[in-house]
């Protein structure tokens, strides 16, 4: 049980986990270590860039769908948006008109009206 709670907080490598010496400010066993741990940190990062993007441009997709549909009363709520599949935590920008802050996923965009519905506001616009 001490060798086990030892071993937990002895210092390991962030690639292998391999145990370090005590006292090192290393954090990677040796620069091979170092490099693939960075690469593959890279890797995931743009990785997860790639994935937001993709979710930013359904979104927009979705908004402008629903636009170009629904110009003359451009109010849709919550459940029929997320049916569709856009997700609200995702937006490129955000920008206050007069006095309410719209939210963007690129040139097409939301407002919240005070009746919980949501106003789609597109390109021409802004
Ligand atoms: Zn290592």
């Amino acid at each position: 049980m001490i060798l086990k709670e030892i071993s937990l907080h002895t210092k390991r490598c962030l690639y292998c986990d391999m145990p370090l010496q005590e006292n090192a400010r290393k954090k990677y066993c040796d620069l091979i270590c170092r490099k693939k741990y960075n690469q593959e940190l890279r890797t995931l990062i743009d990785e997860q860039a790639k994935d937001i993007r993709g979710v930013l441009k359904r979104n927009r997709r979705i908004l402008k769908k629903l636009y170009e549909q629904i110009k003359q009363e451009p109010f849709v709520d919550k459940n029929s948006l997320e049916e569709l599949g856009f997700q609200f935590k995702y937006v490129t920008h955000t920008q206050i008109i007069k006095g309410h802050t719209a939210c963007y996923c690129y040139d097409y965009g939301y407002f919240l009206s005070e009746d919980g519905r949501y106003l789609i506001i597109g390109v021409d616009e802004r």
